[in-house]
């Protein structure tokens, strides 16, 4: 796994699922808008479950920050972006990352 390469196919960005913010994460991304984060989570988040915060999703299940060129957030991405595929996956992972496949 220590070969693995990124190919930038954004295809993670728009798997089905939630992206799970952990306080850091919602923080730093806060940060990023310039929000404080209160702001931050009602216009960009759902809480599931009453206590799980997420990213909202595009009506296609894409990630809502995922645009033309990319995550639009990249330096401030949450940890799971940032975790996948080196710290999780599953087993569905090599069927659409490009990186996995290409190893
Ligand atoms: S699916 Fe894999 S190769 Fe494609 S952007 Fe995500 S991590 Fe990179």
């Amino acid at each position: 796994m220590a070969s693995f390469r990124c190919r930038r196919c954004s295809a993670c960005c728009r798997q089905p699922g939630f992206v799970y913010l952990t306080p850091q994460d919602a923080e730093r991304l806060a940060a990023a808008f310039g929000m404080d984060v209160y702001k931050f989570t009602e216009t960009y988040c759902l809480l599931l479950d009453r206590r799980h915060l997420a990213l909202k999703k595009q009506t296609d299940e894409s990630c809502l920050f995922l645009g033309k060129e990319g995550c639009s957030v990249y330096e401030s991405r949450p940890a799971q972006c940032r975790d996948f595929p080196l710290q999780w996956k599953t087993e569905r992972s090599f069927g659409y990352c490009e990186g996995l496949k290409g190893r």
